[in-house]
């Protein structure tokens, strides 16, 4: 572990709320909608909303973050902007594999009548087989599940040729946990090289690339490419988080009719959120020295 990494680890909760705010759309599934129906009215952007919820170990708390999603579920269904992202961590995965399985299948069953996609976004290495295993399972019964694979991980480009004989929208992303050199690349550019090679390789097996990146020029290598190949726009979109500042080049992409997704994480419960905010402050802590700068008048 880094040193920056390990500074933000000791954050209390309270500070890392502040220093993480423009990250997330407030609280409460409102807060969420709201972003979600403000991002596409002013600047024609989709979202993918999520419950900032990790480690949630207690049975009564898996289950009211089910019953946060299913009135997300609600809220959404009439937004074809808008879609889903959950995690295993939060849904039961520390009691059961079974357990939690049946917990997405829920969620996933109540949203696929409206047609509203659901992303299983991916945990660190420890969750990678059994979050594949869930995924597949319930893929076999649904055509609105997709979920997310990470370029640093060696397994990748085989997880991507078993990943399900189904057409599916699957994220690719460097990956935001630190993952040890016996599985993991150690170099960004490594990561990015990968990635790049992963969203040829998913459109070589029909499946449907969403390409989570803020690197721009490795945004235009994929535009270009893909052009030349004469990938359809519509075959692929590309995906940011909240708050970090890309308004060119989004509005770039928008223009090109393609579509551009954001990550807008609400909390319901500032307890179960501290861990998906610390990981941000660590993708950047430059976002801390800015949230002070604001605060404090320079
Ligand atoms: C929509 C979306 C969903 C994701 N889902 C997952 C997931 O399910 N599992 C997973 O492991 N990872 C996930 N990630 C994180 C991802 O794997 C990377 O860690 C993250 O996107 C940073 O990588 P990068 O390609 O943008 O490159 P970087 O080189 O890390 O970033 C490029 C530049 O973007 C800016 N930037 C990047 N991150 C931040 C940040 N946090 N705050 C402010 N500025 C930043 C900085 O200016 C940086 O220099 C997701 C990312 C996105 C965009």
């Amino acid at each position: 572990m880094d040193l920056k990494r390990a500074i933000i680890d000791l954050m209390p909760g309270p500070l890392v709320r502040i220093f993480a705010a423009p990250y997330t759309a407030g609280k409460g599934i409102a807060s969420g909608v709201a972003k979600a129906d403000d991002l596409f009215a002013r600047q024609g952007l989709y979202s993918t909303v999520d419950l900032l919820a990790e480690e949630v170990f207690r049975p009564e708390d898996v289950e009211a973050t089910v019953q946060v999603y299913l009135r997300m579920v609600e809220a959404l269904k009439d937004r074809p902007y808008a879609s889903i992202s959950l995690k295993p961590t939060s849904l039961g995965i520390h009691e059961s594999e079974a357990g939690c399985q049946h917990n997405l299948r829920r969620i996933v069953a109540a949203a696929a009548p409206h047609g509203l996609h659901i992303t299983l976004d991916m945990e660190d290495r420890h969750f990678t087989d059994v979050t594949l295993r869930m995924f597949r399972a319930i893929r076999d019964e649904f055509d609105n599940f997709g979920i997310v694979l990470q370029s640093r991980l060696f397994r990748t480009p085989e997880d991507i040729r078993a990943l399900h004989a189904k057409p599916c929208k699957v994220r690719i992303c460097i990956g935001i946990y630190w993952e040890p050199a016996e599985v993991a690349l150690q170099d960004k550019a490594g990561m990015k090289e990968k990635l790049f090679e992963q969203v040829q390789l998913l459109l070589d097996h029909g499946h449907y690339p969403e390409i989570a990146t803020h690197d721009v020029p490795l945004i235009r290598r994929c535009m270009e490419h893909l052009d030349q190949r004469g990938v359809p726009k519509t075959a692929y979109e590309f995906q940011m988080l909240l708050g970090v500042p890309r308004t060119d080049i989004q509005q770039e992409i928008v223009k090109r009719g393609q579509i551009l997704r954001l990550y807008v994480p609400f909390a319901e419960d500032w307890k179960y959120a501290v861990h998906y905010l610390k990981r941000r402050l660590a993708g950047n802590p430059a976002m801390a020295l800015m949230v002070m700068k604001n605060m404090f008048g320079n």
